[in-house]
């Protein structure tokens, strides 16, 4: 029988406490990796206890100590770089080049939550009024959680985690049901780091751990990563209760392409966007809107390459884009694109059912390009989520923008361009919240914001940076006066 995984709270690994497991599978091979808990509310209840007596001395603990184990997280990562991407590529189903990648941006955080002395730095004004001087100061919130969603099983918890702990907060993990693996090898390095116990500890489950996190009455911030039903959910329940919470929901990310841009380039950068991670990024490009005279060099220069993408197992040499999380997902992605057909779009390259040599029973989806998708169409609108490119026409660069801005979502708007006043009227004109000028992933550095707007996004903080050191605290304001005490004699 496959390992059936543990959860990790107050320093120990413990059984959770449900019959309840799901299997978690290596989506290229169906292999059972292992089996996760769908832990219950008691689990979520015995990890918030412990997060909150931990809270009491941790917040105590210098700054600059506090950030020495992160330090020392750091060296563990890099040393188990290969390991933790092994792990990603087994259960999440990139390559190995792709989850070596995530697990450096995660790293690149741990190294921005090791600024935090500089960072929770307050403010003083003398003598605002006279004698009297004001200072504001930077305290934890106390016990805060993450819920994860399974695309970056590595990353995405560290958008939150080291500026959380750095702050002088305690923490919960509740991963992705779909991919655990990861978390348990990252907890496993934490352990090592020699953290006091209840500073971090890890729930795995589903829906009952989410709705425990987002009910218990110690937790008091929620950050969220996922759909955007659920980011929703998550949002109005978690402030229902009283908690500080960002919710970072989906997308439909469009990539618009002037006659002007290079062709070579573009169409590459595309592809990666588009392809990478078998499409399963929320910073995929999932529209190309060509303008003008970009229509025919690049529809034809981008059928060529989605064509020659080589798929298979993200552990063999030069697979280029790995399966999909799951057969569930990938009959859905199935679905999405022959919806998008039945409303009139074209299949230029059509990705259905491909046969990929050694793992005919993987969730493969190969590379699709939808061609003449009509802008108010289910599949316009949609987060397909897989790897589905739907290409439209417009005529100016107006048209192309209004489109963006006629869209739901604002968590990517990428342009392609070799001019800057086109450049700077998108970047100012585009609404959403992270813009790419000739860059498909815009990914924010760790010291920047990851900045979805509308749909993508729920809150005001966004995770990484300085957004993340101030929702990790609270800020205090003192006011104060002293008497001299002429009676004293030193
Ligand atoms: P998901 O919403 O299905 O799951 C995310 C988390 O929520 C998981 O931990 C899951 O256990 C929990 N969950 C699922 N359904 C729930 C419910 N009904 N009630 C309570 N909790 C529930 O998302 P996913 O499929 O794991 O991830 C893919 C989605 O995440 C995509 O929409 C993608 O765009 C989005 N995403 C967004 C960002 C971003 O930064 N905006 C980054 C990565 C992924």
């Amino acid at each position: 029988m496959a390992e059936r995984l543990q959860n990790y709270i107050n320093g120990a690994w413990c059984e959770a406490s449900t019959a309840d497991y799901l299997d978690v599978v290596n989506p290229a091979t169906t292999e059972v990796l292992a089996q996760v808990p769908l832990s219950p509310a008691a689990d979520i209840a015995a990890a918030a206890e412990a997060a909150a007596t931990a809270f009491k001395t941790w917040r105590r603990v210098p700054v600059g100590d506090r950030i020495q184990y992160l330090f020392t997280l750091k060296g563990l990562m890099t040393d188990h770089l290969d390991e933790l991407a092994r792990t990603i590529t087994l259960e999440c189903g990139k390559t190995v080049a792709e989850a070596k990648a995530e697990m450096q941006r995660a790293i690149e955080n741990v190294e921005v939550a090791c600024s935090a002395p500089l960072m929770l730095q307050g403010d003083v004004s003398e003598d605002i009024a006279r004698g009297i001087d004001e200072l504001m100061i930077r305290q934890p919130l106390g016990v805060c959680a993450a819920i994860a969603p399974f695309n970056f099983p590595g990353m995405i918890p560290f958008w939150f985690l080291p500026y959380a702990i750095a702050c002088g907060n305690t923490y919960i993990l509740k991963p992705s049901e779909k991919v655990p693996l990861t978390l348990r090898l990252v907890m496993q390095l934490i352990e090592q780091t020699g953290l006091p116990p209840g500073v971090v500890n890890l729930v795995n489950g589903a829906k009952d751990a989410v709705d425990a996190i987002l009910d218990h009455s110690a937790i008091r911030a929620v950050s969220f990563v996922g759909s955007s039903p659920v980011a929703k959910y998550v949002y109005g329940r978690a402030a229902a209760n009283g908690k500080r919470v960002q919710c970072q929901g989906g997308a439909k990310n469009p990539i618009i392409v002037l006659p002007d841009a290079d062709v070579a380039m573009t169409t590459r950068i595309t592809m990666d966007s588009a392809f990478g991670c078998a499409g399963q990024r929320c910073l995929a490009a999932s529209l190309m809107v060509t303008v003008g005279k970009a229509k025919e060099p690049f529809t034809e220069a981008i059928a060529e390459a989605a064509k020659a993408r080589v798929v298979g197992f993200g552990l063999e040499d030069g697979v280029q884009m790995g399966p999909v999380i799951n057969d569930q997902s990938r009959d859905r992605i199935h679905d999405l694109i022959a919806q998008g057909i039945e409303e009139g779009a074209k299949p230029l390259v059509d990705g259905r059912n491909p046969s990929v040599s050694g793992y005919e029973r993987g969730s493969f989806v190969r590379p699709t390009l939808l061609q003449d998708v009509r802008p108010d169409s289910r599949i316009a609108q949609t987060e397909v989520f897989g790897p589905v490119l739907g290409m439209l026409h417009v005529d100016t660069i107006d048209e192309a923008i209004a489109l963006v801005n006629g869209g739901q979502w604002g968590n990517m708007a990428c342009l392609f361009t070799s001019s800057g006043a086109a450049a700077r009227q998108f970047r100012y004109e585009a609404e959403a919240g992270n813009i790419g000028i000739n860059i498909g992933v815009a990914a924010p550095m760790a010291f920047f914001p990851f900045s979805g707007w509308k749909e993508s996004f729920f809150g005001d903080l966004h995770g990484q940076g300085r957004h993340a050191f101030e929702f990790f605290t609270q800020t205090k304001v003192v006011v104060e006066r002293w008497f001299p005490d002429w009676s004293r004699q030193f």
